[in-house]
C-alpha cells in the first residue's frame, strides 16, 4: 500500500476514522472500498477518492476493497475493468486479494429482494414511467401511493420471480421499496430497487434479465464485504437515508456507514465520465489516454508520475464545501515533482540555422554537458558536439528587438548554453523577406563561463549531428476556467490549439531515450518520451512549461497561448533567469524560473518569491492557501517566515494540515479575533496537532485581549515600572511612545489587541 498516503495530512475523514478506532468501533479495524463502474476510464477525481479510500485504511493498518460498482450492462466493458485495475495499481495502491464485483452479489442481492417482499417491505410496481414520475409528486409537493402498493406478499413474491425469469418486457414492472411517499426526501418515495434490462452483461452474460440499481446494491456490497468506511461524493449525501434504510430492512448482520466529501472540480477541466466518453467517441481527443485527457491513463501518458498526482491530492485536501481547484496547482505541483527527476536535455523546436563562420567546417568538439546544472552533488554528463552550423530556437533571435530583448539580434552576443559566446554578424532572408539563416562568429575564450560577459543564454543543438523529433505541445484543452457553464455546451470551450506538432532538432543523446522516459528541454519545459518513438527518431510529449506562461499569456490576449514558455516581453530579468550552468554561480543568486513565476502570478516580493521557490513545502501552502482565498501578501509573509520556521524547526517536509488552514489562519488575524502573536501560537498549535486554526482556537481559548479594563491595568503597570521613559516622553522625546506600547504588548504576553492598547498607552500619556 502506498506510503506516500501515509503521510496526508489529516481532515474530517482521517479525523473521524481514527477516532472510530480509538472507540473500538467496528472492532478497531477499517476496511474501506474504492467503487468505480467500469464504464469509463478514471480520472483525476478518482484519484482523489482513490488517495484518500485507500489512504485512510493504510493509515489505520486497515484495508480498502477495489469493487467494480458494475450493474449496469449497457454501459460496462471489461476493457474498463483492466484499465481501472492499471491505473489504480500505477497510482501506487495495491487491494491485494480484495478485488470484488457487485455483479458477483446478484444472487444474495436477489435472495435480499425476496426477502423485503416476505417482510412487507418491497412490492412490485407496474406503473409506467410517466406515471411513476407524476405519482413521485415534487419537492413542494407529496407523493401518491401506486396503486400496486397493496398487493399480497405472495403476489409479489410470484411476480419478482417472473421478473427474474425473463416473461416481462423492459420497463414493464419494477421492485419498488415500500418506504414513504410523503418523505420530503424524494430518495424516500418507494425508490425502485430493481428493474428489468434484457441485456447482455460482460461478466454474467444472459444469466440475468433484472439488474439491481445503485441505491440498493452500493449499501448492500459494503454490507456483505463488511466495510467499515463508505466514502462518497456530495451527490449521495440525500441517498444517505435510503442507504441506511436498505440496511436496516434488509437485516443484513454488518452495519456500514457512509460519509461524504466534496467532489474535486479542476479549473479548465471537465471530470465527468459521461462527458470524457463524448470527447474520445465524437474524435475530438485521440482517446481516453490523449495526454490531454484528465484521465489517468491521458495524465500518464502526458508525463506526469504518481508521485505528482498523489501529491496534489495531498495538497488539496478533503472537505465537504464544494470549490474548484485551480489547474495551476496541478501544474505546479507537476514542476515541483519533475525537477528533481528529469535531466536536462538540448532540443530546437523551432528551427533557426546559425552559420558560425570563424569556426572550422568540419570540426566537431565534445562538449561536456551537466545533466544536473543546478545540483552541485549530481556530476553525470554526457556530451553533445558543437559544430560549425548550429540550430537555436527562432523565438530567441529577433531582427529588430525592443530594447530589452536580451537574446539574439543583429550586432548582439548570447551564450550558447554549455558552450560559447556567438556574436550575430548577418541575416540571410528569403525571397519573402523570412529570415531562414543567421551568420556568426564565436568567441574560442568564452568556454566555460569566459570570454565577454553577455546578458542572455540560448539552447542550441548541432545542425549536422541533432536528431528529428516530433515534439507535441500540449496545451489545456479547454478555453474557459468552467467548460460549458457559460456557453452552455462544454465541447463550444474545447480549445483549438491544444495540441501543436512540431518537427524539433533534439541533442543526439536522445536516440536511445525509451518511452517514459523524462527530461527537462532547457529553457522549455518538462517533456516525456512518447510510445509513438521510433529508433532514432523519438516523439516528445510536452508535460509542463518550465513556467506558467498560460494565465500571464491569457490575461493578455483573447484565447489561449498556443506554445507557453514565450514570454514577450523579454526582461532582461527573465533573460537572465536560465543561469548559465558553466558560470559560477553569481552572488547574488538572479530569480529562478520558477521563482519570477510567483513574483509575477502573486505580486509578491522578489525576496518572498526567491524564498518560496526553494521551500516546496512553504510554497505548497502558499499556493494552496492562495487557492483557498487568502490575500497573496499575507499568505507569502506568513508562509515565509513562520511557516518556514516550523516546518525547518520540526524537519518536516510539509505540513501537518491542509493549505486551506492557512487561509483561514489569516483569516482569523483579519477579522481580529487573533493578533499577529497569537496567529504564531496558534500555527506552532497546528503543526502540533494537525489540527484546523479555528479548532484549536476554540478549544484552548485563545482569543486576543481586547477587554479595556484588562488592558488598563497592563498599561499602569508597565508605565509605573517605567516611569523615567515616560518623562522623557512628557519631555518631547516622541520615539519613546512605540518601545511603550511595545512593553505593554509584551506585558500582554502577546495577547492584546494591538490597536487597542497602542490607543491606551496613547491616552494615558495624554
Ligand atoms: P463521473 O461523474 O465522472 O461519471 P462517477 O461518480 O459516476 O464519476 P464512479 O465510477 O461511480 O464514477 O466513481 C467511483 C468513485 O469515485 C465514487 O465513489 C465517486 O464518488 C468517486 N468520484 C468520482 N468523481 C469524483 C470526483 N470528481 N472527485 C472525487 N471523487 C470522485
Ligand atoms: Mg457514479
Amino acid at each position: 500500500m502506498s506510503e506516500a498516503s501515509a503521510h496526508a495530512p489529516s481532515d474530517f475523514i482521517r479525523d473521524m476514522v481514527a477516532a472510530d478506532v480509538a472507540k473500538k468501533k467496528h472492532g478497531g479495524k477499517v476496511t474501506t472500498r474504492f467503487p468505480p463502474e467500469p464504464n469509463g476510464y478514471l480520472h483525476m477525481g478518482h484519484a482523489k477518492s482513490i488517495c484518500l479510500n485507500f489512504g485512510v485504511a493504510s493509515d489505520q493498518g486497515g484495508v480498502c476493497h477495489l469493487r467494480m460498482d458494475d450493474t449496469n450492462p449497457a454501459t460496462e466493458d471489461p476493457e474498463y475493468v483492466a484499465a481501472i485495475q492499471r491505473d489504480v495499481k500505477w497510482l501506487g495502491f495495491d487491494w491485494g486479494e480484495k478485488m470484488f464485483y457487485a455483479s458477483g452479489y446478484y444472487e444474495q442481492l436477489f435472495e435480499l429482494g425476496e426477502k423485503l417482499i416476505r417482510l412487507g417491505r418491497a412490492y412490485v410496481c407496474d406503473l409506467s414511467e410517466d406515471a411513476f414520475a407524476e405519482y413521485r409528486g415534487t419537492i413542494s409537493e407529496h407523493g401518491k401511493e401506486s396503486p400496486f402498493r397493496s398487493r399480497t406478499v405472495d403476489e409479489n413474491l410470484d411476480l419478482f420471480r417472473r421478473m427474474r425469469k425473463g416473461e416481462f418486457k423492459d420497463g414493464a414492472c419494477v421492485l419498488r421499496a415500500k418506504i414513504d411517499m410523503t418523505s420530503p426526501n424524494m430518495k424516500m418515495r418507494d425508490p425502485p430497487l430493481y428493474r428489468i434490462k434484457h441485456a447482455h452483461h460482460y461478466r454474467t452474460g444472459d444469466a440475468w434479465c433484472i439488474y439491481p440499481l445503485y441505491d440498493y446494491a452500493h449499501c448492500l456490497s459494503d454490507s456483505f464485504e463488511g466495510i467499515t468506511h463508505s466514502l462518497c461524493t456530495m451527490e449521495f449525501e440525500s441517498a444517505r437515508e435510503l442507504y441506511d434504510w436498505v440496511i436496516a430492512a434488509t437485516e443484513v448482520p454488518w452495519v456500514p456507514r457512509q460519509t461524504e466529501f466534496a467532489r474535486l472540480n479542476l479549473s479548465y477541466t471537465v471530470l465527468s465520465k459521461r462527458k470524457l466518453l463524448q470527447l474520445v467517441e465524437e474524435s475530438h481527443v485521440a482517446g481516453w489516454d490523449d495526454p490531454r485527457m484528465p484521465t489517468i491513463a491521458g495524465m500518464r501518458r502526458r508525463g506526469y508520475t504518481p508521485e505528482a498526482i498523489r501529491a496534489f491530492c495531498g495538497k488539496i485536501g478533503v472537505a465537504k464545501n464544494l470549490s474548484t481547484v485551480d489547474i495551476a496547482l496541478l501544474e505546479y505541483t507537476v514542476r515541483e515533482d519533475l525537477n528533481p527527476r528529469s535531466p536536462r536535455a538540448l532540443a530546437v523546436l523551432r528551427p533557426l540555422k546559425v552559420v558560425i563562420e570563424n569556426y572550422g567546417e568540419g570540426d566537431v568538439e565534445e562538449i561536456d554537458a551537466a545533466y544536473w546544472p543546478d545540483d552541485a552533488t549530481r556530476k553525470e554528463s554526457r556530451k553533445v558536439p558543437f559544430t560549425r552550423e548550429i540550430f537555436i530556437d527562432h523565438d530567441d533571435f529577433m531582427e529588430a528587438p525592443p530594447k530589452d530583448f536580451y537574446r539574439l539580434s543583429p550586432g548582439k552576443s548570447v551564450r550558447l548554453w554549455y558552450a560559447y559566446v556567438i556574436t550575430c554578424t548577418g541575416v540571410v532572408k528569403d525571397a519573402g523577406g523570412n529570415v531562414v539563416e543567421l551568420r556568426a562568429t564565436y568567441d574560442k575564450d568564452s568556454r566555460g563561463g569566459g570570454g565577454k560577459k553577455v546578458d542572455g543564454t540560448v539552447h542550441w543543438v548541432s545542425a549536422s549531428c541533432a536528431l528529428d523529433a516530433e515534439v507535441r505541445i500540449y496545451d489545456r484543452l479547454f478555453t474557459t476556467e468552467n467548460p460549458g457553464v457559460e456557453s452552455g455546451d462544454f465541447k463550444i470551450d474545447l480549445n483549438p490549439k491544444s495540441l501543436t506538432v512540431l518537427s524539433a532538432k533534439v541533442e543526439p543523446s536522445l536516440a536511445t531515450a525509451n518511452a517514459g522516459e523524462r527530461f527537462q528541454f532547457a529553457r522549455i519545459g518538462y517533456f516525456v518520451a512518447d510510445d509513438d518513438s521510433k529508433p532514432g527518431h523519438p516523439v516528445f510529449n510536452r508535460t509542463v512549461a518550465l513556467k506558467d506562461g498560460w494565465g500571464k499569456a491569457n490575461a493578455r490576449a483573447a484565447g489561449p497561448a498556443s506554445i507557453a514558455p514565450k514570454e514577450p516581453p523579454v526582461s532582461k530579468r527573465a533573460a537572465k533567469d536560465g543561469r548559465d550552468p558553466t558560470a559560477p554561480p553569481p552572488s547574488a543568486a538572479p530569480l529562478s524560473p520558477e521563482a519570477i513565476r510567483l513574483r509575477d502570478t502573486y505580486a509578491i516580493t522578489a525576496d518572498e518569491a526567491r524564498t518560496l521557490a526553494l521551500e516546496p513545502g512553504a510554497l505548497g501552502l502558499f499556493e494552496g492557501a492562495v487557492v483557498a482565498g487568502a490575500p497573496a501578501k499575507a499568505a507569502a509573509a506568513l508562509c515565509c517566515n513562520d511557516v518556514l520556521g516550523e516546518l525547518r524547526s520540526r524537519k518536516l517536509d510539509a505540513a501537518p494540515f491542509v493549505p486551506s488552514a492557512i487561509a483561514e489562519l489569516l483569516a482569523l488575524g483579519a477579522e481580529g479575533t487573533i493578533s499577529s502573536k497569537l496567529t504564531k501560537d496558534v500555527l506552532a498549535a497546528m503543526f502540533e496537532s494537525g489540527d484546523g486554526p479555528r479548532a484549536i482556537v476554540e478549544k484552548k481559548g485563545i482569543r486576543q485581549i481586547s477587554d479595556a479594563g484588562a488592558l488598563e491595568a497592563i498599561v499602569d503597570k508597565v508605565l509605573a515600572e517605567n516611569a523615567d521613559a515616560v518623562a522623557r516622553y512628557r519631555a518631547g522625546n516622541a520615539n519613546v511612545m512605540g518601545a511603550l506600547v511595545g512593553l505593554t504588548m509584551k506585558a500582554s504576553g502577546g495577547k492584546a489587541n494591538p490597536k487597542l492598547m497602542s490607543d491606551l498607552v496613547k491616552k494615558k500619556l495624554g
